[in-house]
């Protein structure tokens, strides 16, 4: 079964209005492979959704980098997935790697938020990744696993959910995977899904790979048969973006 490329851009803690209006000058003109052939998201900071959503070009859509574990209510500074979802807003980000070390999101409660995404009618980019210490230590594998067992096991309609591969020792640091770490993790994790979920879920999820990506590693990693597109972090903040979704052919 033929998989959608996926192009997502994860801004981050960035911008102010006029650098964010700057980016989406920049993607609005830009030529790029059409809707058929590859899925372009962005996900800007909370408090730019709206503009971003306004402004960006219909064939690009926009996330949200994260939200709220359970229905609104009295929980301050916390934004729902049901507010997303009235701002038109179809993707979210959970599970990123910075909210799980930084702010201490476990694999439950990562899964409990993929799950009440889903359930609102929200698109999940789910992450997993492992860190140097665990990558050096042997255990890649079990720590990926776990993390992505946590969220499969809530997962009823896996229509609605690309999973990210993101080394955490590759994120913001220049230091890419190479071709060949990216394809290891990414053909386990099929096959992962091929065992515990079924072999239609295996085959038609698309797995993003994320850290360190740029408009000169993308062709090839891109390349990987198992790679279906990538999250990109401070490239996508660039011009360079363009030449990662152009990857897409
Ligand atoms: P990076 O970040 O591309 O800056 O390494 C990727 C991410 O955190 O999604």
């Amino acid at each position: 079964m033929a998989r959608k490329f996926f192009v997502g851009g994860n801004w981050k803690c960035n911008g102010t209005v006029e650098e964010v209006k700057k980016i989406v000058t920049v993607l609005n003109e830009a030529e790029v492979p059409p809707e058929e052939v590859v899925d372009v998201v962005v996900s800007p900071p909370f408090v730019f959704l709206s503009l971003v959503k306004s402004l960006l070009r219909s064939d690009f859509q926009v996330a949200a980098q994260n939200c709220w574990v359970r229905k609104g209510g009295a929980f301050t500074g916390e934004v729902s997935a049901e507010m997303l979802v009235n701002l038109g807003i179809p993707w979210v980000i959970l599970g990123h790697s910075e909210r799980r070390l930084l702010l201490g999101e476990t694999n439950e409660f990562v899964g409990d938020k993929v799950a009440n995404a889903l359930s609102q009618g929200l698109k999940v980019i789910a992450c997993v990744g492992e860190t140097l210490e665990q990558r050096e230590s042997g255990s890649t594998m079990d720590i990926v696993a776990a993390q992505t067992k946590a969220i499969a096991g809530r997962i009823l309609d896996w229509n609605n959910v690309v999973l990210a591969y993101e080394p955490v020792w590759a994120i913001g640091t220049g230091k890419v995977a190479t071709p060949t770490q990216a394809r290891e993790v990414h053909t386990a994790l099929r096959k992962l899904l091929h065992d515990n979920v079924s072999p239609e879920v295996a085959a038609s999820t698309r797995i993003i790979y994320g850290g360190s990506v740029n408009g000169a590693n993308c062709k090839e990693l891109a390349a990987q048969p198992d790679v279906d597109g990538f999250l990109v972090g401070g490239a996508s903040l660039k011009p360079e973006f363009v030449d990662i979704i152009k990857s897409a052919t």
